[in-house]
């Protein structure tokens, strides 16, 4: 074994491929884009590969990390590349959103499209330039031909075909074009895009999550487009000229993807090129065993965050679908980063389809929330978002003062709040707005309850602050209405009026609690003065 190459994926503990020994092979790199091989030999360089077609959802957040975390489990490289050759799909605007998204997922990329790196350019259309020069070589080899058919008749093809109960397919009539032939078309100046011979005799790979994989794609397919009449690449073609120049070492990706893994293994063939290893992720199912489609609003990674989600969260939350990790059963404990990458391991991901299990979602929030709100270098995050919830949901009180938003009360609220919230959102909800709005004053002398409270006021000022607890206040509270002759239920229904405008919410004495001396009095004040 060779010495030099990185121990674990020598030794093959990375992945279940035969595929260890491989070597990046030797081959002409020129051009501008090309930068020399300089990649140590076995060095893990994994990739992202997203299309900017639309919003970053549950399935992509967890290709880019799993991508993510087997390269930090072997020193290796993970990079973003983005996969934007077809013009027509791709939305303005969404590239930058899906690198804010996993930014704020904590999925960092060695090299990406803003901070660049050694084999960039990053996004495809920024480097069309190299597969025009690629697609020489395979028309040059006789694995590519030029292809004039028109619209019309890859219409009436699929139409023949259809009409018969086929499944369409290019008849690959072009690909027995005589080179006369060719440059006839050419001096007709006819449309032509390019396509790839497929070869008819299928070889299986070793998929490292599902095992050998034989998929006779010809037999499905008519030869693939890989340059069309736009001059602009298919992903197939792109997808493996990128991986190869950008020396990507193992591709994980989406296991619909998986039929095309053939194609792309022809294709490194067909340029002389040594393959990837490749690793499928399963397909991640709704709780109820359907799919999950992209359309379904609730998946997309900015819905989550609005929600009031925290990153690691929903990393667990979307890891819990499929292993990959060592340690307990899904779905168990929330791993921080660091866990996540020391448990990592791609021999543990199922093929099986998992199932998430939303109930998850919040309880992993709820526990995030917890660190976070134990760790004092986190206070000053979370008081800026929670300052930002509570001007947002009381736009009207914004300018006039009455907000109860200093830090301290902040910091304290949240960590009385942990155990009954799951995301900071709950915070504002209608319950608990006395936390952060005191309330309109209420007509107690309705109730002819003005001179208990002014008593209760009285009694309360002379309480020392740090009696203000649960325990401590529900005796007091009992002892004053047994004093008093004021039935309880009804102490406690005025008290809560007074304190929090609400019918509902947290019992009275904790709500005592949770605002302190200082704002029960003044609330109190406000209404017997
Ligand atoms: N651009 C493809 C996508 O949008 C990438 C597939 C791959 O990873 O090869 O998912």
């Amino acid at each position: 074994m060779d010495p030099t190459c990185d121990s674990k994926y020598a030794s093959g503990q990375v992945g279940r491929a035969r595929f260890y020994h491989r070597k990046f092979s030797s081959h002409g790199m020129t051009g501008s884009l090309l930068q020399r091989r300089f990649f140590k030999k076995y060095h893990v360089r994994v990739r992202f590969a997203p299309s900017p077609t639309g919003h970053l959802h549950l399935g992509g957040l967890r290709t880019a990390l799993y991508n993510y975390l087997f390269a930090r489990s072997n020193n290796g490289t993970f990079i973003l590349r983005i996969e934007d050759t077809d013009q027509t799909r791709t939305i303005p605007g969404a590239m930058e959103k899906l690198q804010d998204d996993l930014l704020w997922a904590g999925i960092i990329s060695e090299e990406d499209p803003i901070r660049g790196g050694p084999v960039g350019p990053y996004k495809q259309s920024s480097r069309l330039e190299l597969y025009k020069e690629q697609v020489l070589k395979l028309l040059e080899n006789g694995s590519a031909y030029y292809c004039f058919c028109t619209e019309k008749r890859l219409e009436l093809l699929r139409k023949e075909a259809m009409k018969c109960g086929q499944v369409p397919k290019y008849d690959n009539r072009c690909r027995h074009f005589s080179k006369d032939e060719v440059k006839e078309m050419f001096r007709k100046n006819s449309t032509y895009c390019i396509r790839f011979k497929l070869s008819s005799t299928p070889e299986s790979f070793n998929d490292i999550v599902y095992g050998e994989i034989l998929h006779d794609i010809a037999k499905t397919e008519g030869d693939p487009i890989i340059i069309k009449s736009d001059g602009y690449p298919t992903y197939h073609f792109a997808n493996v000229v990128d991986d190869h120049f950008m020396e990507i070492s193992h591709v994980l990706r989406g296991v619909e993807w998986q039929v095309s893994t053939p194609k792309h293994i022809m294709l490194y063939k067909a340029f002389g090129w040594d393959p990837p290893i490749y690793g499928h992720l399963p397909l991640i199912l709704n709780a109820d065993g359907s799919k999950l489609s992209k359309r379904q609003g609730d998946i997309k990674i900015e819905s989550f965050r609005k929600q009031g989600i925290f990153p690691l969260a929903l990393l667990n939350y979307v890891i819990g679908a499929g292993g990959g990790f060592h340690g307990d059963k899904e779905y168990q404990n929330l791993y921080s980063y660091q866990e996540l990458i020391k448990r990592f391991d791609v021999n543990k991901i199922k093929s099986s389809s998992g199932k998430l299990m939303p109930e998850k979602l919040l309880e992993f929030n709820k526990l995030e929330i917890a660190n976070l709100a134990r760790n004092e270098k986190n206070h000053e995050f979370l008081i800026e978002k929670i300052k930002k919830l509570v001007l947002e949901a009381f736009p009207e009180r914004k300018n006039d003062g009455s907000l109860q938003l200093d830090d301290h009360h902040i910091i304290t609220t949240l960590k009385w709040a942990q155990n009954r919230i799951s995301t900071l959102n709950d915070l504002v909800k209608k319950d608990l707005t006395f936390l952060w709005v005191p309330p309109s004053v209420p007509n107690i002398e309705q109730v002819n309850c003005t001179d208990a409270i002014k008593l209760l006021n009285t009694e309360l000022a002379e309480i020392d602050a740090i009696n203000y607890q649960t325990c401590w206040m529900v005796s007091y509270l009992e002892d004053f209405a047994q004093k008093h002759r004021i039935p309880f239920p009804i102490l406690m229904k005025i008290l809560r009026s007074v304190l929090s405008g609400a019918k509902v919410g947290p019992p009275v004495a904790e709500m005592m609690e949770i605002l302190g001396k200082d704002r029960t009095l003044l609330r109190l004040q406000r209404c017997v003065s």
